[in-house]
């Protein structure tokens, strides 16, 4: 391969997905791949389907893992409109887009649903989804999001799941933005789905999300799911057989993905990876703060994945700052929360701590 017909990224992605993926793995997709043989099926496939379930826990036998074609998003309309059956009903927990998302999704989906909501800086309130929970006997199914990429607020999964798990209720998190960037083992909790994708900590580029489900749980959910695309019971039940998806499957990106886990596994795993999102996301906060910003969330709900910052004053012109900062060689991300002007910078992918250095640098020279 002649190395300029294969260029590098002109500046850096400091986005929360898609983000700067390595040039390895981009260079994996230089292959086209046959969906009957073996080689993918087999090879790669259910490689990966088994490497997702031994990310997610150490107790593999209880959990198993199911690929879906699309974006995020195409997951969690797969694995609510699944999961819960007609006549289930689910409480979606939210502070922020992607848990607005589900309630959006719930709607459309006609699953009958309860929507307990917080203001998009703060954490959920234990003391009333005890509550809510203790009330409302009728929910079946309970759903929220870990890291709210709105914000980046990191929602306290081990307590919420602790608290859903002793009302019994099926419990399923969207981890998008925070599942192999932060260590957690779903086994703990006995959390029954865990939905993320391809294109977040786990270093891919986007075209398929997947679910890490309980077997018992996903095995209730035959003849439940309200799409013939998106159901996640019937797509696991053909993939766990063959390693064939039931649809064209993006044998690119899924060849890309396979060597993103093996970039994963070098790094030294979830928790090393872990710990250069901790390094970055420090040296963001206090190279942002040494020049004058402040960060929309409080340090102790605020995750290592992506950081709201304020606008420094009412004049401030992001665009004119989000080129300046192109043309350096960093592309940042525009807020999205509706009572503050904020924008955010992520710091996850294939980002390290020199890179945030730089970044700081280059930004002194934008303000
Ligand atoms: C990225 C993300 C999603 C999925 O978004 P898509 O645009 O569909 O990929 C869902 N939830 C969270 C928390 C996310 O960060």
């Amino acid at each position: 391969m002649i190395d300029n017909e294969f260029p590098s990224n002109p500046y850096l992605l400091l986005t929360p997905g898609p983000l700067s993926t390595s040039r390895s793995v981009r260079s994996a997709m230089l292959q086209d791949w046959c969906t009957w043989d073996d080689d993918y099926n087999v090879g790669i496939v259910q490689n990966i389907r088994s490497r997702l379930v031994k990310i997610a826990t150490k107790d593999i036998e209880k959990y198993t893992a199911v690929l879906m074609q699309g974006s995020g998003s195409f997951a969690v309309e797969a694995c609510l409109g699944t999961a819960v059956p007609c006549d289930g009903k689910l409480l979606i927990i939210t502070n922020g887009a992607y848990g607005q998302r589900m309630v959006q999704i719930a709607e459309r989906l006609k699953i009958a649903y309860i929507k307990l909501e917080y203001e998009e800086t703060k954490t959920p309130n234990m003391g009333e989804i005890k509550r809510l929970l203790k009330r409302e006997g009728r929910v079946t199914h309970v759903a929220f999001v870990h890291c709210e990429t709105t914000t980046g607020i990191l929602n306290p999964l081990e307590e919420m799941t602790l608290l859903v798990k002793q009302y019994d209720k099926v419990l399923i998190v969207d981890a998008m933005s925070s599942f192999g960037g932060i260590p957690m083992d779903i086994s703990q909790g006995e959390i029954d789905y865990l939905i993320s994708s391809a294109n977040k900590c786990l270093q891919g580029v986007p075209g398929f999300a997947f679910v890490i489900a309980r077997k018992d749980s996903l095995l209730k959910c035959k003849g439940h799911a309200r799409s013939l695309v998106l159901d996640l019971f019937e797509q696991w039940e053909q993939m766990n057989l063959s390693g064939k998806w039931r649809y064209t499957s993006p044998t690119h990106v899924v060849r890309a993905f396979y060597q993103a886990l093996t970039e994963l596994e070098e790094e030294g795993g979830v928790e090393a990876r872990f710990q250069r999102y901790q390094e970055n996301h420090r040296l963001l906060v206090e190279g942002m703060r040494s020049l004058g910003f402040q960060t929309l969330l409080p340090d102790e709900v605020q995750s290592p994945i992506i950081t709201s910052f304020l606008y420094p004053d009412r004049n401030f012109d992001f665009k004119a700052f989000y080129q300046k900062a192109k043309q350096r060689g960093f592309v940042l991300y525009p807020g999205k929360i509706s009572k503050n002007d904020t924008f955010r910078i992520g710091n996850i992918g294939d980002i390290y701590p020199e890179d945030i250095k730089r970044l700081i640098k280059a930004l002194a020279g934008c303000c």
